[in-house]
């Protein structure tokens, strides 16, 4: 039989079990047919194969970001909604926001956000109406100044946040008078109880549902573009987390053929008892777009505080928000583990991983669930003893490396000495638990190399601190590199077909331009994805 493509004279890392480094892949119907030497892979070569010298560069199997959320993300990288990453005042963030304003049409709604309060300073002393409760939330006055007519929704970098304007309130009916829903916050002046403009965790949805839905049509538009961002930086799949109407969207590219991601969708709390009552299993789809399972929620985000501690934040007499209680997310697991379903738990804080942790100990010892990839999301801080337990079941930790950057210095802020319970890579792998990246998007950029970077390094993109934070939890690169193919292929449960290069799997790759695995850390950032190749075709390529 003839190959339809070669890819020769490289460096290929194949991330099989044996660590297999090979020169050469040969590639028929998508698939991996052979691996090897390049003379051997040449020999299956016929007229029409495509051959691509790949000049001594490193082919990986291609990236998967294993937490996404993939419209929202292209919607951001777009320039759709508004982003305010860049902001770092307060005024910085109005002066954006005024500028979107202008462009609004009546009625329309302001979106967006992104804003991060931790990279503002603190100018309460100077202007008390703007910012509240512990100098750090800007309020709906400072909001009203630049947006007085238009509702606007503004959502924190961590997505955990809202911040809305008056004329939101009013279109929500929200009052000193309303209630704070369960699992939310509404934050409130201490005095009159009137809302000061920031909703927090399940309080944000008040505002939120009076937003109009984006059509189908929107959402496709928006995810082609989000596609060749990602496939760019040599993403080829995503583990997708958000709502039955991208859920659609993902199965109406597929059957259009415009897919270059392969898409493992899990689906939010609210679908649960539908899929259940729809005999929906974890693994329903096929090679592009599958079932993971679905997303529960746990507690909150560090950078808005909300995330669930043991102690309270430093300072503070504030431990966080849980959005259910042990016995809740119990009934729950157990719903989702009797129907086939895979659990994939936002738990950040110690007091969540605790109750998390809990939880999953308690579905083994009844034998529920057995051999399910249940997964624990951002699984960001621990109390020690509870990082042994994770081990022991086996858990899979589905982290975001990238965020260690920002969460450096509200880590070191909010929780003190125990900032050392952050981003345990190392300690986690040490004790059992198996280990798949991602990057939040939009939250931080969906590059992988800066995932890789974070998870060896330790450090921000600009190096800092140079020995690394708590350097005794770096990953060497093919740990971490580990977690974005093969050890996610297992979360996502495509490990069959995905997550390494070997005969009669997925022919999904990346290319790049220096070998990482052994570069020096500090010399990581100048490496680049050159080719990105997804089912045997050439998504991009930066020097075409
Ligand atoms: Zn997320």
């Amino acid at each position: 039989m003839q190959i339809d493509a070669a890819f020769v004279h490289g460096k290929v890392v194949t991330m099989d079990l044996r660590g297999t480094v090979a020169e050469a892949v040969a590639v028929a119907h998508g698939r991996v047919l052979a691996v090897g030497r390049t003379d051997d892979v040449l020999d299956l070569a016929g007229r029409q194969t495509r051959i691509v010298d790949l000049r001594g560069r490193l082919l990986l199997p291609g990236f998967t970001d294993c937490h996404t959320h993939f419209h929202s993300y292209s919607l951001q990288e777009s320039g759709q909604v508004l982003d305010l990453r860049g902001a770092r005042s307060l005024d910085e963030a109005l002066s954006m926001i005024a500028h979107r304003a202008e462009k609004l049409s009546p009625g329309e709604w302001l979106q967006g956000g992104r804003w991060d309060k931790n990279q503002w300073p603190d100018d309460r002393a100077t202007s008390p109406k703007r910012l509240r409760r512990g100098g750090d939330f800007p309020t709906k006055e400072a909001l009203d100044t630049v947006v007085p007519q238009n509702p606007a929704f503004l959502k924190s970098k961590d997505g955990h946040s809202a911040w809305v304007n008056s004329a939101a309130l009013d279109i929500a009916g929200i009052t000193a008078e309303t209630a704070t829903p369960p699992g939310g916050a509404i934050l409130r002046d201490s005095t009159t109880g009137e809302p000061t403009g920031v909703l927090q965790e399940s309080a944000s949805g008040l505002v939120r549902r009076h937003i109009p839905e984006p059509t189908l049509p929107r959402i496709r538009e928006a995810i082609r573009d989000g596609m060749r961002a990602a496939n760019a930086l040599g993403v080829t799949g995503i583990h997708n987390i958000e709502g039955p109407d991208v859920f659609e969207a993902f199965q109406l590219l597929e059957s259009d053929s415009e897919l270059t991601l392969r898409v493992v969708s899990y689906v939010p709390r609210a679908s649960l008892d539908d899929a259940v009552a729809l005999g929906l299993r974890s693994g329903f789809g096929g090679a592009w777009h599958r079932l993971g399972g679905v997303k529960l929620m746990l507690d909150g985000a560090l950078g808005s505080q909300t995330a669930a501690m043991l102690e309270p934040f430093e300072g503070t007499d504030n431990a966080g928000l849980l959005e259910m209680s042990e016995d809740e997310l119990y009934e729950l697991a157990c719903k989702a583990s009797e129907n086939g379903l895979n659990i994939a738990v936002h738990a950040i804080g110690d007091r969540a991983n605790h109750i998390l942790v809990n939880v999953l100990e308690r579905l083994a010892q009844n034998e529920i669930g057995v051999g399910a990839r249940h997964r624990v999301e951002h699984a960001q801080h621990f109390a020690a003893e509870d990082v042994q337990r994770f081990g022991r079941l086996g858990l899979i930790a589905s982290m975001q490396p990238v965020h260690l950057c920002d969460d450096i210095a509200i880590a070191e802020r909010r929780l003190g000495g125990r900032s050392a319970g952050m981003f345990l890579f190392r300690s986690l792998l040490r004790a059992g638990a198996r280990l798949c990246f991602g990057s939040d998007a939009p939250v931080e950029s969906i590059d992988p190399l800066a995932g890789l970077h974070a998870a060896v390094a330790r450090q921000r993109r600009d190096g800092t601190p140079p020995e690394g934070w708590h350097p005794e939890e770096r990953l060497g690169m093919m740990e971490a590199l580990h977690a974005y193919t093969a050890g996610a292929a297992h979360a996502g449960g495509n490990e069959t077909i995905a997550g390494s290069i070997e005969p009669g799997k997925l022919a999904d790759f990346a290319v790049l331009s220096h070998d990482v695995t052994a570069l020096p850390a500090d010399e990581l950032r100048q490496a680049r994805v050159e080719m990105t190749v997804v089912d045997g075709e050439t998504v991009y390529d930066a020097a075409a």
